[in-house]
């Protein structure tokens, strides 16, 4: 069976991607056979997989969602062991467009992962928005993992992202659950960053990974090499907060 993993928060640059790579990365070196989405028109994801987007002749996430191309046919391996990724490129910003009146748009993602066999895990990059593709997202997998980056206004806009999850349950996905929620870019040395994270704990009862993601400098560092934090920097400490939080993500996605 095929867990969904849709990494969400449609707030900007709150280190879903990074979590989404990262995490991917040592869900794979863990055993487990890993589909990487890029779901998100920037292609962050693809990048930071050293993903040349000038030669996808293969094709890309838009091609699946406006269905000339199946799932399959555009996964790519990676470098790493157990790792592929379905990228996608600005263009998917224009496909969201032509979708807007399609048929079954809403499900698109949900049945191209549907028609995919073969992986033990599908992580979806989600874009900063609660567009389309988002939904698509969230209908598409089984748990949300929230990344929530310990800065002053990081609950605000959550209870959208919560509503909508509601209306996605009762309409389309009854068993869509959230998974964890992940603080990221924490800063051990400022009060505001603990401070953050007691109200993100008092917020999200139980749900709060165990171990939080570091303000790391590597881990900004490694997609510009095109690798993740496992082979750019393994020892440093966001290598092994992600290390540790995809042990707890696996414990998690097994009860
Ligand atoms: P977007 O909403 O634009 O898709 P995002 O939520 O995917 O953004 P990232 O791209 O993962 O966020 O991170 C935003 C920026 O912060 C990037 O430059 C990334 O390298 C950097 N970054 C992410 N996590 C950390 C961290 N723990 N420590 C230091 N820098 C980080
Ligand atoms: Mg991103």
């Amino acid at each position: 069976m095929t867990t969904v993993i849709s990494v969400t928060n449609q707030k900007g640059g709150v280190g879903k991607t990074t979590s989404a790579v990262n995490l991917a990365y040592y869900l794979a070196k863990s055993g487990k056979k890993t589909l990487l989405i890029d779901f998100d028109p920037q292609g962050n994801a693809s990048s930071g997989l050293g993903i040349n987007k000038q030669q996808l002749e293969t094709g890309t996430m838009s091609d699946v969602l406006l269905e000339t191309k199946v799932l399959q046919e555009v996964i790519l391996e990676t470098k790493h062991k157990n790792l592929f990724i379905a990228p996608a490129t600005p263009h998917l910003a224009n496909t969201e467009v032509e979708l807007a009146k399609a048929s079954r748009r809403f499900t698109r993602l949900k049945n191209a992962i549907a028609n995919t066999a073969g992986y033990d895990i599908v992580i979806i990059d989600n874009p900063p928005s609660l567009s389309l593709l988002t939904v698509n997202g969230l209908i598409a997998c089984r748990y949300v993992l929230l990344p929530v980056q310990a800065e002053f206004y990081a609950l605000e806009g959550l209870g959208q992202l919560l509503e909508t999850m509601k209306l996605v349950r009762k309409n389309m996905n009854p068993t869509l659950d959230l998974v964890g929620v992940l603080p990221t870019m924490v800063d051990g040395r400022t009060t505001l960053s603990g401070q953050v994270h007691e109200e993100i704990k008092k917020h999200f009862p139980g749900k709060v990974f165990k171990t939080v993601i570091p303000r790391n400098i590597r881990l900004a560092e490694a997609p510009s090499h095109g690798v993740p934090i496992g082979v750019y920097d393994r020892f440093s400490k966001g290598a092994r907060a992600y290390k540790t939080v995809a042990k707890e993500l696996l414990e998690r996605i097994a009860e």
